[in-house]
């Protein structure tokens, strides 16, 4: 069984249009999701991804283990390095890392996916950077949630690459918070951005604290409080 936070990301696997899913998860570690998405039907074939040895060898085994070694291949390199254009990839999944390595991951190498495809990312922090790359390489955000397991808030970000379709416009709102999570405005949203406030304000008494000169850093910070607060106060 998956984690609450894959078990998420799974659920927003679905078929779009009529050809078969044929994932990539890179940064698969033991290649659970796509271990649970082949045993489920949900997808006709994946290939795990692993730049480091340990969860390199934990994926071999958990294929080997579940006996489906027809319909995944295991493949040692870096980001898409491990996908050709004739994998025909219509999906990608990256979970577990930072919004930076998702991004740098997707400019190095997502054109080895086919037109069209579906991304299903799941950063554990600089989500706005990663929304920024997204709308500005033909991305348009089609879903999102934010889950909460063992007190640690999870972003999901779904997207769909839309290369013939106008440019998605995001607000700076939009960016730091999500165009859809600030929609949903549920439960885990405020509990996460209640936690992000405290923080904020946290980080911003300690710098000025340690310094009295003003800088840009601080600045960007007072901006994201005031932006945080003002969502939680409507
Ligand atoms: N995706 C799984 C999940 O969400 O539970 C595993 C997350 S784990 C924290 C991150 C994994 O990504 C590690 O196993 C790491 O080796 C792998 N990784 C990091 N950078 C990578 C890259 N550039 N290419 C492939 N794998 C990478």
């Amino acid at each position: 069984t998956l984690s609450k936070r894959l078990d998420r990301v799974a659920q927003f696997v679905e078929k779009h249009g009529d050809n078969p899913i044929r994932l990539a998860d890179i940064g698969s570690d033991h290649a659970y999701l796509p271990c649970n998405l082949v045993l489920n039907n949900a997808i006709e074939y994946a290939i795990a991804g692993e730049v480091v040895q340990g969860p390199y060898q934990s994926a071999q085994k958990e294929v080997r283990l579940q006996g489906l070694n027809d319909s995944i291949d295991v493949r040692f390199g870096d980001g898409f390095d491990v996908v050709n254009l004739n994998d025909l990839i219509n999906l990608a999944t990256i979970c577990g890392m930072g919004g930076i390595l998702i991004r740098n991951i997707l400019e190095a190498g997502v054109n080895k996916l086919v037109s069209g495809h579906t991304l299903i990312l799941q950063p554990n922090v600089a989500e706005p950077q990663l929304r920024s790359w997204l709308i500005q390489n033909k991305y348009h955000i089609i879903d999102e949630d934010i889950i909460q397991e063992q007190k640690h808030n999870y972003e999901i970000i779904v997207a769909r690459h839309l290369p013939d379709e106008e440019k998605q416009v995001l607000n700076d709102e939009e960016l730091l918070f999500g165009p859809i999570n600030y929609q949903k405005q549920s439960k885990e949203f405020f509990s996460k951005w209640k936690s992000e406030l405290e923080s904020t304000e946290y980080i911003i008494n300690s710098i000025k604290l340690a310094t009295n000169d003003k800088n840009d850093k601080l600045e960007e910070l007072e901006q994201k409080y005031q932006r945080i607060k003002e969502v939680l106060e409507k």
